[in-house]
């Protein structure tokens, strides 16, 4: 394979460091071989143009649910049959890859969609992005991923229900089994779940410390859906390594995060849609309830933790309400406006992203070695962050040496 040379753009590598101009990056096959100032170009290099563009790494979404579509009601998806929920998962993960993000990490799809999606995509079947997926929610019988229905319709493709210990020391195991990636339980109740409240712990800490036991046997990390701050705290104290939402973390939390060397992935995103949306676009009203409790409370207690010096990554919850896969840089515009400064967000949805998900040696920076997953932006994001919000903007896609979108480069 020729060497492939991008040479002219603005290099903003996802370390935090400042940017480069007129940089060159050289790719031959899948990884980066250079990238910085004053680089030698080979003859036969097939030279990419990018003069005027921003050149950043593929950026990385910590938290979706890959076959979800952000129907008001989560519920609509008991009446789509079941194949067409595996081709709502293809089709979101190429939106997903198309605005610029290479890498995803499934947070729960029904049956085995998102595993099967990630094997479609790893062999070459379908295009999409990386992706890391976890199988089914471990949840508790009444926590947040339980989809019995008050009306007693349940629907039970996207959970492992598990009670006790030693069953769920068997869910962790059967996931595992299935080939997940990582494993994602709920340690504290949710939005989008009808009966439990919002800040309610969820499993006991020996029954997640069963969970994390078994995950960390084979070298795989677990992520608990919290948004409570006992909830957080069982689940930091149990060994679990990212917590998603993390609405209501308390600075017990925060400390314990940032000594356990964790994770908060705050999806402020997810919430904000919900009560912008109300109760009039058909979002039931228990859960319109429950993220006015917490929109506005993540985003203080997200930033308070960041100052604190807790590593927070960009995660979406893309496919809950209004939530649509292809918008997930809001949730980096959602960083900026939460006081983050526009390469700090960047380093959130890239190298923190790769740190978050246990692939930093692969991806999430611009750097010799590395993977090249990379993107050429039209403007500059550390100037106006919102450029990268704008599909059109997302000039080129490369994800491992391939280029995957090219509009007009
Ligand atoms: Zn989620």
């Amino acid at each position: 394979m020729t060497t492939k040379a991008i040479i002219g753009a603005r290099l903003i590598d996802g370390t935090g460091k400042k940017p480069v101009d007129e940089a060159v990056v050289l790719i031959k096959d899948k990884l980066i071989m250079e990238a910085g100032k004053g680089i030698d170009i080979p003859k036969d290099a097939e030279v990419i143009n990018a003069e005027g563009k921003s050149l950043l790494p593929g950026l990385i979404d910590s938290h979706v649910h890959i076959c979800s579509n952000g129907d008001p009601n989560i519920l609509s998806s008991l009446s789509y049959r079941k194949g067409m929920m595996q081709l709502f998962g293809y089709r979101n993960g190429v939106n997903d890859l198309e605005s610029g993000f290479t890498t995803i990490r499934d947070m729960g799809a029904p049956y085995d969609y998102g595993l099967s999606l990630r094997d479609a995509v790893r062999t070459g079947v379908v295009k999409g992005p990386r992706i890391l997926a976890c199988g089914n929610i471990i949840s508790m019988t009444g926590g947040h991923a339980d989809f019995h229905l008050p009306s007693g319709i349940s629907f039970d493709g996207m959970s492992r229900l598990a009670d006790g210990v030693a069953d769920c020391r068997k869910a962790a195991r059967e996931q595992l089994r299935s080939g997940a990636d990582f494993l994602k339980i709920c340690s504290s109740g949710g939005v989008m779940s009808p009966t439990d409240p919002v800040d309610t712990p969820q499993f006991t800490v020996e029954e997640i410390k069963a969970i994390t036991y078994e995950a960390a046997c084979v070298g795989r990390r677990v992520a608990s859906h919290a948004h409570g701050a006992t909830g957080i705290k069982n689940a930091i104290e149990a060994g679990v390594t990212t917590i998603e939402h993390g609405s209501l973390i308390d600075e017990e939390g925060m400390k314990m995060l940032k000594e356990a060397e964790g994770f908060l992935v705050p999806t402020l995103v997810a919430g904000w849609n919900i009560v912008e949306h109300g109760l009039e676009s058909g979002i039931p009203k228990y859960a319109v309830d429950k993220a006015d409790e917490i929109a506005h409370e993540v985003r203080k207690n997200a930033y308070k933790a960041y100052k604190m010096g807790v590593k927070v990554a960009v995660g979406t919850d893309a496919g809950t309400p209004f939530n649509l896969h292809g918008n997930n840089a809001q949730e980096i515009i959602h960083f900026v406006d939460m006081g983050l400064k526009p390469m700090e967000a960047i380093v959130a949805a890239t190298k923190t992203g790769s740190e978050c998900l246990g692939l930093e040696k692969m991806i999430g920076t611009v750097e010799k070695g590395k993977l090249a997953d990379l993107i050429l932006v039209d403007g500059d994001p550390l100037k106006d962050i919102k450029v990268l919000g704008v599909k059109e903007n997302i000039k080129l896609v490369m994800k491992e040496g391939t280029v995957e979108v090219n509009r007009g480069i």
